[in-house]
């Protein structure tokens, strides 16, 4: 097997991945002609200026992250075996935890397979590719995939827009089995519907598993507001836990109807409504017309999308907070969530209060929480731990 090209870093560059980190930047690396004119997604050796091994990665001289570390020694071979392994150790991670096969089967660099997200329904698994090596070792890993769980159908969803920042195009291919089209998801005890085909991402948030049980223990007798319900995570088990009355609220009427047949499905529709609404306007409007509600849940899309929008995403943040307390109840609860990789949780904790304060509300914080076991973080990434998810008691 041919030795991989070896990229070198500039002098004393390279100490987060001599310390085990698995990226190095561009601005990292001595880019000479030879460097510059590898095809994006080639395998490479990394060392240090002074020849010091950092491991097997896939490069992309397109990208900002330049080359993701796939493993420690230089050579390694990338291929079925490869995948194979560390699907079978993420496979052993989620069967120590869950009893249903419904769960992010690999979340990247947190499963060691940087650039790959893998959700699974069961016989069916929704894939996300987000880079060029990744794009390059597509093939091997879906013989990995057969192999480890053989799952009757995939879909490779690479429709995110995260992927032009590799030079990738946008599309989405069955490769294996039936096109995803409607399917049922286990969580928490209960059935829900998604879209893996068109929905959002791949149809489906198991980041917020934990959160939404602990919502439905507050819920029993209470009425709850669900802001950015999507296909009613959070709403459709809150009703099912007792609440009196659930009300969601999303932009997407796919996402509201697949909500509804939950409802249905779940025998709890004659306690749920779900409305087409954009959530800052309604929840002006809910406010002005001084209805409150028991528990209010705002989990919307990221605000702020890349580092420049950090301010106009907080104050955005700090808004909703705002807004939300307005509309919670005496003695209620109010959960926040911010899933944008570039709000630091204690930034996304400050604007939370100040909204919350700004509200007239007196606050405790009863939950600092972010995604679930099945969203595991490498320890050399904290940044990439992005769900920040805050549930405060108000007086
Ligand atoms: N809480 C959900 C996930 C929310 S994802 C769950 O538990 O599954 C964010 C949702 O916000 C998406 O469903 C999207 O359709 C919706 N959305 C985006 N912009 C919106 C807006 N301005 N008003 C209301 N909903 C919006």
């Amino acid at each position: 097997m041919p030795a991989h090209p070896v990229i070198r870093l500039k002098p004393r560059e390279g100490r987060r991945a001599l310390a085990g980190g698995p990226w190095i930047f561009s601005n990292e690396i001595a880019m000479d002609a030879a460097v510059k004119a590898l095809a994006p997604g080639s395998l490479v050796n990394a060392q240090t200026s002074d020849s010091r091994p950092l491991g097997t990665g896939y490069f992309n001289p397109k990208s900002l992250i330049a080359v993701r570390l796939l493993d420690t020694v230089p050579d390694a071979e990338i291929g079925d075996a490869f995948f194979a392994s560390h699907l079978a150790r993420a496979l052993g991670r989620r069967s120590a935890l869950f009893g249903e096969q419904h769960y992010r089967l690999v979340h990247a660099e947190g499963d060691g397979l940087p650039g790959l997200t893998i959700d699974r329904f069961g016989d069916t698994c929704v894939v996300q590719v987000t880079t060029a090596g990744m794009e390059v070792l597509t093939e091997a890993m879906l013989e990995a995939l057969d192999e480890v769980i053989s799952p009757a159908n995939v879909v490779l969803r690479n429709d995110t827009p995260s992927r032009a920042l590799e030079g990738l195009e946008q599309y989405v291919r069955t490769a294996r089995g039936e096109p995803a089209s409607r399917l049922s998801v286990a969580e928490n005890g209960i059935h829900y519907c998604a879209n893996p085909g068109a929905g959002q991402k791949t149809g489906w948030y198991f980041d917020q598993r934990d959160n939404r049980a602990f919502i439905a223990k507050l819920a029993k007798g209470r009425t709850l507001l669900d802001c950015y319900c999507h296909t009613g995570g959070f709403a459709i088990l809150a009703a099912k836990a007792g609440a009196a009355e659930v009300t969601g609220i999303d932009s997407s009427v796919l996402a509201l109807a697949l909500a509804e047949d939950a409802a249905n499905a779940n025998g709890i529709a004659g306690n749920c409504r779900f409305v087409k609404a954009e959530a800052f306007e309604e929840l002006e409007r809910l406010g002005r017309a001084g209805q409150s509600f028991d528990i209010v849940i705002a989990d919307p899309p990221p605000f702020v999308k890349a580092r420049k929008d950090l301010e106009a995403g907080a104050r955005a943040y700090r808004k909703l907070a705002r807004l939300a307390a307005s509309v919670t109840a005496a003695n209620g609860y109010l959960l926040l969530a911010s899933c944008s990789h570039n709000m630091p949780r204690d930034r996304f904790e400050m604007e939370c209060a100040i909204g919350i304060a700004r509200a007239g509300r007196r606050a405790a914080l009863i939950r600092d929480a972010g995604a679930g076991p099945d969203h595991p973080v490498h320890p050399m990434l904290p940044e990439t731990a992005y769900l920040k998810t805050l549930v405060y008691a108000l007086d």
